[in-house]
């Protein structure tokens, strides 16, 4: 049985019904990412879950328990929030103190957690500093500091990257996995960002406009789509309806699919390319190309058609816009999956 349990979940705000039947589970100790455009019902799930929020049908089960009625206080689950909701007139030490206080813990058990805590988010030296003199990324980590002290069952982190810029986040998305993997914690973790799911979740819950679009691990949903929505959201895909695929391939699509390829399947070349394997050789113009870190992606023109191509940064072979170029798709990597609606 999972640990945590979402049956039939369903949020309504007057006529708009935010969460629409919402079933999954989680089992201890995963990361589980709900990974979703702004507005798709992320935060609502997990408010529902921490007693926030009540649901309006269905009901939500933590360990055994239907906690679904639960007033917030009873459900022993940390959070930590995109905005830094640290207390302002309290040090990095007595924010982090703060829940094991309320719980009435005795000063040497308090002394001996907080200084664990501090150490798990690496900020000694912060003790007697105070949250408008730390930098984003050390009040994000003393708020998980704060949220993971009481040992809560369940830790929600609801966007804590967003406001941090590139590099720290990286950084940090591993030391939480870190922390949470060396805990055992099972944790949510909500962001609008791919390559943030891709790198932290044992399990991704794709959502789509109060739904679960689709679930699995995170390579099973990059790797293998199963709509058009998915398609666009994970990955980059080219998206091709039948009649574009036909066009550029000659192949037969079968009535209600769409065919989706990623942009680092397909190969650039300057030459006509020896090809292993089956698949189709294409004739285009290079039409520009953006730098991604390690990969150019190119944009290039095949008929009338666009297509983006990813390939490896080197900057001593680069084709420059208006040359033309010859691309190669491997057949198994043009996915069929069913148009929408
Ligand atoms: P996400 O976290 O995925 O960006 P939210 O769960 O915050 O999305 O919001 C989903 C929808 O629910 C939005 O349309 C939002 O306006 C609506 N919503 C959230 N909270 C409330 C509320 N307290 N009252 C009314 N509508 C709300
Ligand atoms: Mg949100």
């Amino acid at each position: 049985m999972p640990y945590i349990e979402f049956n039939n979940v369903v949020k309504r705000f007057g006529d708009n019904t935010v969460l629409d039947h919402i079933s999954f589970g989680i089992e201890k100790g995963d990361l589980v990412t709900l990974l979703g455009p702004s507005g798709c019902g992320k935060s609502t799930l997990l408010r529902c879950l921490s007693g926030l929020e009540q649901v309006t049908e269905g009901s939500i089960v933590l360990d055994g328990v239907d906690i679904t009625r639960m007033p917030a206080s009873k459900r022993n689950i940390g959070m930590v929030f995109q905005q830094y909701s640290l207390f302002p007139n309290m040090t990095v030490e007595q924010n982090i103190a703060f829940g094991l206080k309320m719980q009435k813990a005795p000063a040497d058990v308090i002394e001996k957690k907080v200084g664990e805590a501090i150490a798990m988010v690496e900020l000694q030296g912060k003790e007697k500093a105070y949250p408008a003199n730390l930098s984003g990324g050390q009040q994000q980590r003393a708020a998980l500091a704060r949220s993971i002290v009481t040992e809560p069952s369940v830790l929600l982190l609801d966007e804590p990257l967003s406001a941090i810029d590139a590099k720290l986040r990286r950084a940090l998305q591993s030391r939480i996995r870190e922390i949470q993997q060396e805990l055992g914690l099972t944790t949510i973790f909500v962001t609008h960002d791919q390559d943030e799911a891709m790198v932290m979740s044992d399990v991704i819950q794709l959502f789509h406009a109060g739904r679960i679009e689709q679930a699995g691990s995170p390579v099973e949903v990059y790797t293998r789509p199963v709509s058009e929505f998915a398609a666009s959201f994970i990955g980059s895909y080219n998206q091709m309806s039948r009649e574009e695929f036909r066009t550029l391939t000659g192949e037969v699509v079968p009535a209600g699919n769409v065919v989706a390829i990623r942009p680092e399947t397909i190969g650039i070349y300057a030459e006509l390319p020896e090809v292993d394997g089956e698949g189709f050789v294409l004739k285009g113009t290079v039409a520009g190309s953006t730098p991604r870190g390690n990969v150019l992606r190119y944009t290039v023109r095949v008929g009338e058609s666009l297509l983006r191509v990813d390939a490896l940064f080197r900057s001593f072979h680069m084709f420059d816009a208006g040359e033309e170029v010859y691309l190669f798709i491997p057949e198994r990597d043009c996915l069929r999956i069913p148009a929408a609606a």
